[in-house]
């Protein structure tokens, strides 16, 4: 018999993220569920366990830890040698939704912290996690990444044509101009500047952080040609992230994310999915 697929999902002990794993499970997928948080993790996987086959591992994995991710990749690599899939979903809104504000509140929910939180959990999370688990994915014989992006990654999402131009351009975009725009983010963000400067005013960092996870799907696809990258938004989903007032249910937008990891051979990498299938950027 072939060898099991092993998959990791990040951020999994709940909503999109563990669905994801479930449905991962029932197709015959080994499964890495991770967690921050060692005792939500623990919850997850009992519940994972009650309810689906049982070929799933837990290990604490925080996105914004080097020493967490450095150790988590040190256990994939001694428990299975390979990775087949990885899934980035670990994600957070970097604000204060607007239904906690109150109801006469003239602010935007953000803060400079909030932002940077944004950018370093959804994207540069994204990043340090792929980096670190890229050997034993070039080891598979069928290596899929699917980064769960959002809606919110169009690159309409920022109002500059020139940022929208110097992004979408991937055959000359690199790695180190895509963090040199997103600390250009950051800082016009902490000098109060963006909308002067071309950046989304509202929703800021989550857009941004989604933009930029596109344009690293794509930059990866470019470098690894062996391994099928993807990026995908879920749709409005019921999850925590939205204070459950999305539409769609987990079922929902985790199939769009477990379509895309288990995409065969010979698929075309680089692209964005939504629930109907290839999205523009
Ligand atoms: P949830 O808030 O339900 O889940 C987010 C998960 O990410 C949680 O498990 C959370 O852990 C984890 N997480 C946050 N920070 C870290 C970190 N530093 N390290 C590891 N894990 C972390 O939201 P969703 O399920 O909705 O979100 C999943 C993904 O889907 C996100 O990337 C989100 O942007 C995206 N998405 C969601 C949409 C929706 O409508 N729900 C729409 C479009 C995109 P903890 O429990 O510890 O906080």
């Amino acid at each position: 018999p072939t060898p099991k697929r092993i998959a990791v999902v990040t951020g999994s002990n709940k909503g999109i993220g563990l669905e994801t794993c479930r449905q991962l499970l029932s197709n015959g997928v080994k499964v890495v569920l991770t967690a921050r948080d060692e005792a939500k993790g623990a919850v997850a996987l009992e519940k994972l366990r009650a309810s689906a086959p049982t070929d799933v591992v837990f290990h604490q994995l925080d996105v914004t830890d080097p020493r967490s991710v450095d150790a988590f990749a040190n256990f994939v690599k001694t428990q299975f040698g390979k990775l087949d899939i990885l899934v980035n979903n670990a994600g957070i809104l970097g604000k204060t939704p607007r239904s906690q504000l109150p109801p006469d509140s003239v602010s935007t929910g953000e803060t400079y912290q909030g932002a940077e939180d944004c950018l370093n959990t959804n994207y540069y999370g994204a990043k340090r996690v792929t980096e670190a688990l890229m050997p034993l994915l070039l080891i598979s014989q069928s290596p899929r990444i699917v980064n769960v992006s959002s809606i919110y990654g169009k690159l309409q999402h920022i109002p500059s044509k020139d940022l929208q131009k110097e992004i979408n351009d991937v055959d000359t975009l690199t790695d180190d101009q895509l963090d040199e725009l997103v600390q250009s983010f950051l800082n016009d963000f902490k000098k109060g500047d963006l909308g002067k400067n071309g950046w989304p005013t509202q929703s800021s960092a989550y857009r941004v952080s989604k933009v930029a996870v596109n344009a690293y799907t794509r930059l990866l696809a470019k470098r690894f040609p062996t391994i099928c990258c993807s990026c995908v938004d879920p749709g409005f989903v019921k999850t925590d992230m939205n204070g459950n007032a999305g539409i769609l249910p987990v079922q929902e937008g985790a199939k769009v994310v477990v379509t895309a990891a288990l995409l065969p051979d010979g698929s075309p990498s680089g692209l964005f999915y939504d629930a109907n299938h290839v999205a523009s950027y």
